[in-house]
């Protein structure tokens, strides 16, 4: 069988790139989309060129990036701009193949190996997608090409912005091997920090690692990481409509001491629906109904539930949701465990059907705001998600597994 030909499409700069485009007086000055600079979200979400070569980092808190760049623009995020771009760009692409899986709002991989007889090979295919995303749109796109996912994500970031970069089965070794191995899909900082530990620092060490030593630290995904590797990555690219089978996602934690005080319990609950929210984003469903367990140390346990006003998988709408339910049913026992769980799951293209009293729009904006937290946190590590929690001490979670959901499901 011949292999497949899998694009990986992913906009520039996108929120930075989609506001220089509808303001093109803000084309020749160094621009930064920042969240709330009274929250936790007062931080660089997005940074356009000019940004860039000042030395802004995504994830910089304001003032650091107005020290680096004096003039820089600082603007709040337009999620609804960035969704109007997104869907335009998906449509696009549907133009080229219906197998169209998106990864986040500016990200998806194609798979082109029937459309080749129509628009010509991999490359052609990636060059007309890019002419046509600056054409209609004015943002860039980077895209790679490859016989596998894995390598095609790899190669969207090998050249940027407005490339086309090819790994074939010749060029993969020189190109991909030397590669960072946190670059690699389904390796997350833990992993990552993980492998160090056993001298594999880049994707070739990873590929050429000893699959004994790989399988008793990671289990079966340390074999699966190393396939990945080799460029034995034969996941499908998933059409948006793909049903899953699964009824809930949950995260429980045990406290280290008794949680007694409501805002002890507030920590912890917003911790877990950060947890269960992110693990949502990724597997691309929704839920309509949270759960909460509760037990004491005696083993008194209660499991309490509350419908939420749309399918949501934000982590801010599920953490108040839960709250609600906790307070309405905590007698003032000193609780050892806390589980957080949303179960009805829709998968995230289903339509949504908006409630009488919530139009959908603060949901909407909550969920932009979580994907864009969740890939600084993928990153830079979980400082900004688990702010809330620095300094406390009785949280304990030794639980690893968000490391390898993108490819878990
Ligand atoms: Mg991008």
């Amino acid at each position: 069988m011949s292999d497949r030909v899998i694009l990986h499409c992913d906009l520039n700069n996108f929120y930075a790139s989609a506001e220089c485009v509808s303001h093109p007086e803000w084309k020749d000055v160094p621009l930064a989309v920042c969240g709330d600079p009274n929250k936790r979200h007062g931080v660089v979400l997005a940074k356009n060129e000019l940004a860039k070569k000042a030395g802004i980092r995504t994830g910089d808190v304001i003032w650091q990036a107005k020290q680096k760049a004096p003039n820089l623009m600082v603007v709040p995020p337009h999620f609804e701009l960035y969704m109007k771009y997104s869907k335009q760009m998906f449509k696009l692409y549907n133009d080229y193949t219906d197998m169209v899986e998106p990864f986040g709002a500016d990200e998806c991989w194609l798979d082109v190996t029937g459309s080749q007889k129509i628009f010509g090979d991999g490359r052609q295919i990636a060059d007309l997608i890019r002419e046509r995303v600056k054409k209609d749109s004015g943002l860039t796109c980077s895209v790679g090409v490859s016989f596998n996912k894995v390598f095609a994500k790899l190669g969207s970031d090998l050249k940027k912005p407005d490339a086309t970069t090819v790994i074939d089965r010749a060029n993969f070794k020189r190109l991909i091997w030397r590669l960072n191995a946190s670059e690699m899909l389904m390796i997350g900082r833990r992993t990552y920090e993980h492998l160090q530990k056993l001298n594999i620092t880049t994707i070739g060490d990873l590929a050429n690692a000893d699959s004994s030593v790989l399988k008793s630290h990671f289990g079966i995904n340390g074999l699966k990481m190393k396939a990945y590797a080799n460029g034995e990555d034969t996941e499908p690219v998933r059409e948006a409509i793909y049903s899953r089978d699964v009824k809930s996602i949950g995260h429980g934690m045990t406290a280290v001491r008794d949680i007694e005080t409501i805002e002890d319990a507030r920590d912890m609950i917003y911790y877990l629906s950060e947890k269960v929210g992110a693990r949502m984003r990724k597997a691309g469903y929704r839920g309509t109904l949270v759960s909460v367990g509760m037990r004491d140390n005696a083993l008194y346990s209660i499991s309490r539930q509350r419908v939420m006003p749309v399918p949501t998988y934000s982590s801010t709408e599920i953490a108040e949701n839960a709250l609600k339910v906790f307070s309405d049913n905590w007698n003032g026992d000193p609780m050892r465990t806390i589980t957080v769980a949303v179960s009805k799951l829709v998968t995230d293209d289903a339509p949504k059907q908006l409630s009488f009293f919530d139009d959908g729009t603060r949901n909407d904006k909550l969920e932009k705001l979580d994907e864009t937290l969740d890939k600084i946190t993928h990153k830079y590590g979980s400082v900004v998600h688990r702010a809330s929690l620095i300094g406390k001490d009785f949280i304990y979670d030794k639980t690893d597994a968000e490391d390898f959901l993108p490819f878990q499901r």
